[in-house]
């Protein structure tokens, strides 16, 4: 069974699959090579994801979601039909699609995939894409970082060792990764980067500008209407796009509002100048974080082999001269900026599956590849005082083992709660806290005396594990782990029978439609027979073939939905039998 790379892209996704030895993207079920990381729900309840959600988004802004990824490990819910929709939901939407994309394409069932993630993304972020994998039916090897796949795209064709600087500017995220590829060994140095900075930024900010100008020529005010602003933001990137590749655009959106003399037109011409000036800032703000890759790499920038540039973002102009300016390198060219993360996500898949299976066949060229990634945010815990104590530094190489032995500060105290975080500031409350364990049934004894041993482990993931010891009574303490915005296996296992419900609903309904549009041809087709042979005709065949038609025009005007199996069944036989009379 194939074993299949997902990039989970904020704005696209893509699939791809190591065949005969190299990766190869999987193009989707519309013969594209990315897909729209959009979902949406029609007013009649289907879910449609990809260009057909991405196509009726101004005609239905409200029930379409477009870069959920931007919400992946928090508490944003959406709400559809009273039913609230979590991120991992939505996200494994999207991933079931591609799941079923990629079964089309190998005519097997798929389940065994590797995922990607931008760098930055913290522990509950992580957690979160695994469990939309899950939910999606899909069993994730393995959890890597986008830059890594990039790397290890890459890392293929170029076998000489070398220091690469990976700079990824996608949708919604931004990272910067220096990554050492040697013989058979990808190992991640350090990574940096901001997990609010990408492509959408650069769409607001000119969508911004043309509601600014359009209010001002016109005297009229859009900023609330939801349906002309998304008209707005979608031209927006449209020559956000154009600008990558021309000096100058026009921006025409006819009828965008009703001013009392009638509809009132929007056109505006945008330079590439007056972009990047629109922009500066947001591209200058990657500065800090290529800086310090480098610092925590180790390395000065003219030790670069390479720049590798990633994300549908490094396509603008300004942004690669911005790379250019930082590092003194030319970026490569030899990778796709929208694929490169996909095929390397297939190639640390294949390498996975065929470890698992012994089965070299599946293997991709090159032979076993050994990644060694990094965590990309420090682990503290918090300690008297509302201090962050650091327990595992940013930049270590995963998998990663640590232990420390805790004590009470309170006399008599028979319960600690540790605080865990994720951050780089010195106090609690300024870091995210991603979990607190309760370690319960400590022996009454003065303050300081009880010794409690806590471990943390972080696999290959990324993802946290935590136990926990009373080396005093010997015993494993029991750690509760609230974490508020982690599904528990039993909503996830809900949502895992929603989906499969949903889509086996979905599928029924496009039969039935589908049903339904062949029935009306066969009814049409029968009527022109009538009309044009009908004179000709044995009696006995014309009156069969009037009944028949009769027969199913009448299971044509129930409504589909109101239908009992038992005549779906007969209407089934009644387009059969028709069929059989043309
Ligand atoms: P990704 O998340 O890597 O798919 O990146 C998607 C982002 O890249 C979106 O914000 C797109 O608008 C942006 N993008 C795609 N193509 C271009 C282009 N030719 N010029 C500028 N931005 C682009």
């Amino acid at each position: 069974m194939p074993a299949i790379g997902i990039d989970l892209g904020t704005t696209n996704s893509c699939l791809a699959t190591v065949e005969g030895g190299a990766p190869e993207v999987i193009t989707n079920a519309e013969g594209e090579r990315t897909t729209p990381s959009v979902v949406a729900f029609t007013k009649d309840g289907e879910r449609l994801v990809g260009t057909v959600a991405l196509r009726q988004i101004a005609m239905n802004p409200t029930r379409t979601i477009s870069s959920v990824k931007r919400h992946m490990g928090t508490e944003w819910r959406k709400s559809i039909d009273g039913k609230q929709y979590s991120p991992q939901e939505i996200s494994a939407m999207i991933l079931r699609k591609l799941r079923r994309d990629a079964e089309r394409f190998a005519g097997q069932e798929v389940v065994d995939a590797v995922v990607t993630v931008p760098a930055y993304f913290n522990d509950m972020q992580r957690n979160a894409t695994k469990d939309a994998g899950t939910i999606a039916g899909l069993n994730v090897l393995r959890i890597i970082n986008e830059p890594t796949a990039a790397a290890l795209a890459y890392g293929l064709d170029h076998g000489d060792p070398q220091m690469v600087m990976v700079y990824d500017l996608g949708g919604g995220t931004f990272d910067v990764s220096v990554i050492e590829i040697g013989d058979g060994v990808i190992e991640v140095l350090s990574t940096a980067g901001d997990n609010h900075l990408g492509g959408d930024d650069f769409d607001e900010r000119l969508t911004e500008h043309l509601i600014e100008a359009f209010e001002r020529e016109t005297g009229m005010s859009i900023a609330q209407d939801e349906m002309a602003r998304e008209r707005v933001r979608e031209a927006a990137e449209a020559a956000k796009k154009e600008l990558s590749s021309m000096e100058s655009t026009i921006v025409s959106l006819p009828f965008l509002a009703q001013g009392p003399a009638g509809p009132v037109h929007l056109e505006q011409t945008i330079t590439r100048a007056e972009f990047d000036r629109l922009t500066r800032d947001l591209i200058e703000s990657t500065t800090d974080a290529v800086n310090q890759a480098l610092n925590d790499a180790g390395i000065a920038a003219s030790e670069l082999g390479e720049v590798l540039l990633v994300g549908g973002s490094t396509r603008i102009p300004a942004v690669q001269e911005h790379v250019y300016r930082l590092t003194g390198k030319r970026p490569s060219s030899s990778i796709n900026p929208d694929e490169c993360v996909a095929q390397g996500a297939a190639v640390q898949a294949a390498t996975l599956a065929s470890a698992r299976s012994g089965c070299t066949d599946l293997m991709p060229r090159g032979g076993e590849l050994l990644l060694l990634d990094v965590i990309p945010i420090s682990f503290a815990i918090e300690t008297v005082g509302g201090v962050a104590t650091r327990v595992i530094e940013r930049n270590t190489t995963l998998p990663v083992h640590y232990e420390q032995v805790f004590t009470t500060a309170a006399p008599f105290q028979t319960k600690v709660e540790i605080n865990v975080l994720q951050g780089e500031r010195p106090m609690a409350s300024d870091n995210r806290s991603i979990g607190k364990f309760t370690l319960k049934g400590i022996k009454r004894a003065p303050a300081g005396a009880p010794q409690i041993n806590v471990s943390f482990d972080i696999d290959a993931n990324g993802i946290l594990m935590v136990t926990a010891k009373d080396l005093g009574t010997g015993n494993e303490q029991s750690i509760t782990i609230t974490d508020s915005e982690r599904m528990t296996d039993a909503e996830i296992q809900d949502a895992i029978r929603d989906a499969e419900r949903y889509e086996a609903e979905d599928d029924a309904k496009r039969a039935s439609i589908e049903e339904r549009a062949r029935a009306e041809r066969l009814v049409a087709d029968a009527n022109e027979k009538l009309k044009e042979q009908g004179k000709e005709m044995e009696k006995d065949d014309k009156r069969r073939l009037k009944a028949s038609i009769g027969n199913v025009q009448r299971y044509l005007a129930k409504r589909p939905e109101k239908m009992k199996d038992a005549e779906r069944a007969n209407f089934t036989s009644a387009i059969q039998e028709l069929e059989s009379l043309l």
